[in-house]
């Protein structure tokens, strides 16, 4: 076998990975023509690159690496796990000792009345779980019409069929048939780029009511649930107005409709509690739940499911199930992340000492001429571009140039702050401290100066 390793230059490296790697989400063509940035080790806060260079990560990986990167008790915890039991399927009426610890686990941290733990190895799984789990509920019930479920235009549930067609993106609608029947989208409450002259609140109430309409329109025995982020992330880290949540608990209560909560990005702490829903004040009956589960160490997900929902599953055989589901070692693993997040008090550190400088630190960069604004909860946060802040208007060209721009100015800066559309994302591991939020500061100052230059250069200001 070839051996490949940090050692060999960058340059082959890249060709290596041109050949033969797909990327997701990338136009392969585009990024081997100009080489991918190959990361090589991480430590903290900061990732280091083949070049030697380090990178401040404001993304925490994909927003799931919340305890930071290169904690040995997680890696002593996966190999003890794979000396022991590396793998063993729960399907065949066995279990084991990490499935059954992280399912209690995640019982004892989840909201009153959510006890039930199906294992999937990632969000878009989990969601696809989610999904067929509703329908059969309903159909146990008796009412297999109940089987429409409705999400939200911009909303991000994963990848899969399934997930993909929950998800709201059209330009992955476009993509390979895509949604699948049965799932209906509703408009975001993305006041700051929607909102035209609402106030906030007015916009939240008017967005959430949507759902009633659509409730409405489709009749309401037909509708098993609705499936939201209770702070959207990969959408722009949009955070709704204080209306918006109660509304649509009103609405789901009136009409007997099951809520699922993706908490993929907002549980294990990201928005200050263990989930997003506790954040925004809802009560669901199923979460999602990946990414921060594990800090991103191993793959794995799930869906904490509600006792009545649970009730009428567990009466009856499920056809479903991920050879991973409730894998040892990944579950081991988000084990003892869990305990981290707690022995360590990451919550408090959220709520206390990170959120809030990263808060002041985003409202300071917001005296910037391209800032829009922040949004902001916990450790999740956008900073929308615009040309003309009082308006909150859009720039002339295309939506993402200067977005991109800016992303592309803060990775030549050694920050990694991702772009959706014209809006900057933030989503540092949670254990970031203040100095390093400063180190954040000033680089993505200097990019957003650098944006500023280029895009008055290219007269797009
Ligand atoms: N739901 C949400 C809210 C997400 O952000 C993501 C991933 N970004 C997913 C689901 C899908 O998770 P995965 O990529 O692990 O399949």
């Amino acid at each position: 076998m070839t051996s490949i390793t940090n050692h060999m230059p960058t340059a082959e490296l890249q060709a290596l990975d041109a050949a033969h790697h797909m990327h997701p989400f990338t136009t392969n063509d585009e990024l081997s023509a100009k080489g991918a940035r190959i990361i090589t080790r991480a430590k903290g806060v900061y990732l280091t690159d083949s070049e030697g260079n380090e990178i401040l990560d404001g993304m925490a990986g994909l927003w799931c690496v919340n305890i930071g990167y290169g904690r040995p008790e997680m890696a002593e915890v996966a190999s003890r796990q794979m000396m022991e039991l590396p793998f063993y399927n729960t399907f065949f009426m066995t279990s084991h000792v990490p499935a059954i610890a992280l399912a209690s686990e995640l019982a004892k941290l989840a909201p009153e009345g959510l006890n039930h733990v199906f294992f999937a190895g990632s969000g878009s799984e989990a969601n696809d779980t989610n999904l067929r789990m509703v329908r059969t509920y309903w159909a146990e019930k008796g009412q297999p019409q109940r089987s429409h479920v409705i999400s939200r235009k911009n909303a991000y549930h994963g990848s899969s069929m399934g997930s993909g067609s929950l998800g709201g993106m059209t330009y992955m609608h476009e993509q390979g048939g895509l949604p699948i029947p049965g799932i209906h989208h509703i408009n975001q409450p993305d006041w700051w780029a929607e909102g035209g002259d609402m106030t906030p609140e007015d916009f939240g109430l008017a967005r959430a009511q949507e759902l009633e309409a659509k409730i409405l329109e489709l009749g309401a025995d037909n509708v098993a649930a609705f499936i939201a982020e209770p702070v959207q992330g990969a959408g722009g880290v949009i955070v709704a107005p204080d209306t918006y949540w109660p509304e649509i608990q009103r609405i789901v209560d009136k009409y007997g409709i099951l809520l699922i909560a993706d908490e993929v990005i907002c549980g294990f702490g990201r928005t200050g509690n263990w989930f997003g829903s506790t954040t925004v004040g809802i009560r669901p009956h199923i979460m999602t739940i990946a990414k921060g589960l594990s800090s991103g160490y191993q793959p794995i997900g799930g869906s904490i499911v509600c006792d009545e929902v649970a009730e009428v599953i567990n009466a009856c055989e499920f056809n479903h199930g991920y050879t991973y589901s409730g894998h040892p070692v990944a579950a081991a693993v988000a084990l003892e992340n869990l305990r981290i997040l707690q022995e360590e008090n990451v919550l408090d550190h959220v709520r206390n000492v990170s959120g809030p400088a990263l808060r002041a630190g985003l409202e300071k960069l917001a005296d910037h001429p391209l800032v829009g604004g922040v949004n902001i909860k916990g450790l999740m946060a956008s900073l929308p571009l615009t040309p003309h802040k009082a308006t909150r208007a859009k720039f002339a060209g295309q939506t993402g140039t200067a977005g991109f721009m800016c992303r592309e100015r803060c990775f030549a800066n050694n920050l990694v702050m991702r772009h959706v559309g014209d809006r900057m994302i933030i989503s540092p591991p949670l254990v970031i401290t203040p100095e390093e939020i400063d180190v954040f500061m000033s680089r993505a100052k200097t990019a957003l100066d650098e944006t500023y230059a280029a895009l008055k250069d290219g007269d797009l200001l």
